[in-house]
């Protein structure tokens, strides 16, 4: 059913959308079935359960840390995390920067930005994003690469209210993109809300649960 869920999902996107399967909680045959149908990109939001997926799992897929990520964890994950997610703050970027450089890579990175209602989700505001891009200290980290932004839309049946957190969340992408080359990806929309994302602009959707089913946490 993994397959099925998946395949009828990828069917569905237009070309420029790119697909995370976020697996968390999940087994490691959950993943293998996902990528034995052919997927390749996978999202995770605890580091330990990533870092161990991916000592385990076949070695071309592409790992993203989609959650909130804490300063001291990004050590063990910098040697191959693809590309992180949540990254909304100047000082862990800056902490990715430096274990990036130890293993001589550079590092794929989004900014989050705080667009939902909640004040439980983290982000920058549009004010911050625009200081850290602009400061001398951003410019010199040379072992990251800030390549879009991303976003999560409050948790409610309002459609409405959806979409015009996506349309909030796109106008600042469109604004930081005219003036930088680098950012191309717009990462929003899960299970619930992926199609109105792609229909305000979203180039990468992280879905789990339409895929792999509901999670039990324990
Ligand atoms: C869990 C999670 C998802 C996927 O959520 P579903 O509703 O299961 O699709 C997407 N993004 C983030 C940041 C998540 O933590």
């Amino acid at each position: 059913m993994i397959k099925d869920n998946l395949l009828e999902i990828k069917n569905t996107l237009p070309e420029h959308v790119t697909l995370v399967a976020v697996s968390k909680t999940k087994p490691d045959e959950d993943v293998m079935e996902a990528y034995t149908a052919g997927e390749r990109i996978f999202g995770e939001n605890k580091v330990q359960e990533m870092v161990g997926k991916w000592e385990r799992l076949p070695k071309d897929i592409k790992w993203h840390m989609i959650g909130h990520l804490q300063r001291n964890k990004v050590k063990y994950m910098a040697e191959f995390v693809d590309l992180v997610h949540g990254v909304d703050s100047f000082k862990l970027l800056s902490e990715i920067n430096k274990r990036a450089q130890q293993h001589n890579r550079t590092i794929d990175c989004l900014l989050q930005i705080h667009i939902a209602e909640e004040d439980t989700k983290f982000g920058l505001d549009k004010d911050e994003l625009d200081l850290i891009l602009k400061s001398d200290e951003y410019l010199n980290l040379k072992n990251v690469n800030v390549v879009g932004l991303m976003g999560m839309a409050t948790f409610t049946n309002n459609k409405e209210q959806v979409r015009r957190e996506f349309q909030q969340l796109k106008s600042i992408f469109d604004s930081i993109k005219s003036v930088n080359p680098r950012i191309k990806i717009l990462s929003m929309g899960m299970s619930g809300d992926y199609q109105v994302a792609i229909e305000e602009g979203s180039t990468m959707v992280r879905i789990g649960s339409s895929i792999f089913g509901k999670r039990n946490y324990k």
